[in-house]
């Protein structure tokens, strides 16, 4: 109940509107993978070239290296959950699961019991006779994907399946999305914006820009090595800072650190510090000054003054007390290679050649 997708150079336009521009991409049987990218960058249009709703203009969708294109969206073997909920609204929860069977004429008995079945694997053992406008958001979603698992597919594939859901059922669900997952070894493309959402649920996040794959990696990666600059700014928090590159080399608030990654022809660049590598340390003679302090559990996200511009570090919690706003610091980077990319002008910190810290 597995199976290898591979898109080979998929491309479809839309007038004028470049929405798949020759993706390259393979998911693994039985495995997660999260396509994240900006509104607008082909992670709906990929996904539906799955389903058999688009159809792509060249390129292939091979599943277990068989092409597939071809091959209309009722005859390939793919369950889909869309954004909104899309239950039928006149059928309760157990026929709305078994609809697919009953289009395929199983037996009535047989139909009940396997949406039963379903509705327990997805926690809603008791909700087999209710109407959509009975249930939650988060309960419709899971009935949406039992409906989307009943015949039993190959293939799952989730369209921002969360996003219209509140915070709190919008992270229970999607660890349970996981667990049933893994539980049953079903490959699953999972469609998000959400940079958060695709580090916590995915086993590799395929980051898209302009219908093109910019890096696919496991989450660590993604996001600790982000192959281009542009990743580095869609996954997670990045400060940019100004400084100038010399050879392989960039001298940042007065130290030099090794570039990683390709270098601009102009040498005036900015460099992408994530907040966990600002070095924070109380200092009456400090030139720069904590503006705010904000707790989020185990680590304080501090806002920080330097001449000229701000700052965000992430400091160990427990230091929250030393580092109150108005407090003098030094800020120091920790010395490891960094990206750098072409000046977007940002924090206009003067860049000294001295390595005193700031
Ligand atoms: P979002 O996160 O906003 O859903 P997305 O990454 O899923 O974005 P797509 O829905 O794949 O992006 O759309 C890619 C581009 O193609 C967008 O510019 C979109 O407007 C355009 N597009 C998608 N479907 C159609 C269509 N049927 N007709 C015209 N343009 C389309």
């Amino acid at each position: 109940m597995t199976a290898q997708v591979e898109f080979r150079a998929l491309r479809r336009v839309f007038g004028k509107t470049v929405a798949l521009d020759g993706l390259d991409l393979t998911i693994e049987p039985g495995e997660l993978v999260a396509l994240l990218g900006p509104s607008g960058c082909g992670k709906t249009t990929a996904l539906r070239c799955v389903a058999g709703f688009e159809h792509p203009d060249s390129g292939a969708v091979l599943v277990d290296g068989k092409d597939i294109t071809a091959v209309p969206a009722n005859k390939r073997d793919a369950g889909m959950v869309f954004q909104s909920y899309s239950l039928f609204p006149n059928l309760n929860a157990a026929d709305n699961v078994s609809f697919g069977l009953r289009v395929r004429k199983a037996p009535a008995a047989q139909r009940r019991t396997k949406a039963l079945e379903l509705l327990e694997l997805v926690g809603l053992p008791s909700h087999a006779d209710r109407y959509p406008h009975q249930l939650s958001g988060g309960q419709q979603q899971r009935v949406a994907l039992a409906r989307a698992l009943a015949l039993e597919p190959r293939v799952l594939l989730l369209d921002e399946p969360l996003s219209a859901l509140d915070a709190k059922v919008r992270v229970n669900l999607r660890e349970e999305i996981r667990r049933l997952q893994l539980d049953l070894g079903i490959t699953t493309i999972f469609v998000t914006h959400d940079q958060e959402e695709a580090l916590s649920i995915a086993d590799r996040v395929a980051v898209l820009r302009d219908g093109r794959l910019e890096q696919c990696g496991a989450p660590a990666e993604v996001y600790d090595r982000p192959a281009t600059p542009f990743v580095a700014e869609f996954v997670g928090t990045m400060n940019h800072l100004a400084g100038r590159v010399s050879g392989d080399q960039v001298t940042v608030l007065g130290q030099l650190l090794p570039v990683d990654g390709e270098v601009p022809e102009d040498p005036s660049v900015d460099v992408l510090i994530r907040p966990e590598a600002v070095q924070v340390t109380p200092a009456e003679d400090g030139r720069a000054e904590v503006l705010a302090a904000s707790f989020r559990g185990a680590s304080v996200r501090l806002r920080v003054a330097l001449e000229g511009g701000e700052v965000l570090a992430d400091v160990p919690g427990h230091e929250a007390v030393r580092l109150a706003a108005g407090t003098r610091v030094t800020v120091r980077l920790v010395e490891r290679p960094v990206l750098v990319a072409a000046r977007t002008v940002t924090v206009p910190v003067p860049v000294t050649e001295t390595a005193d810290a700031v």
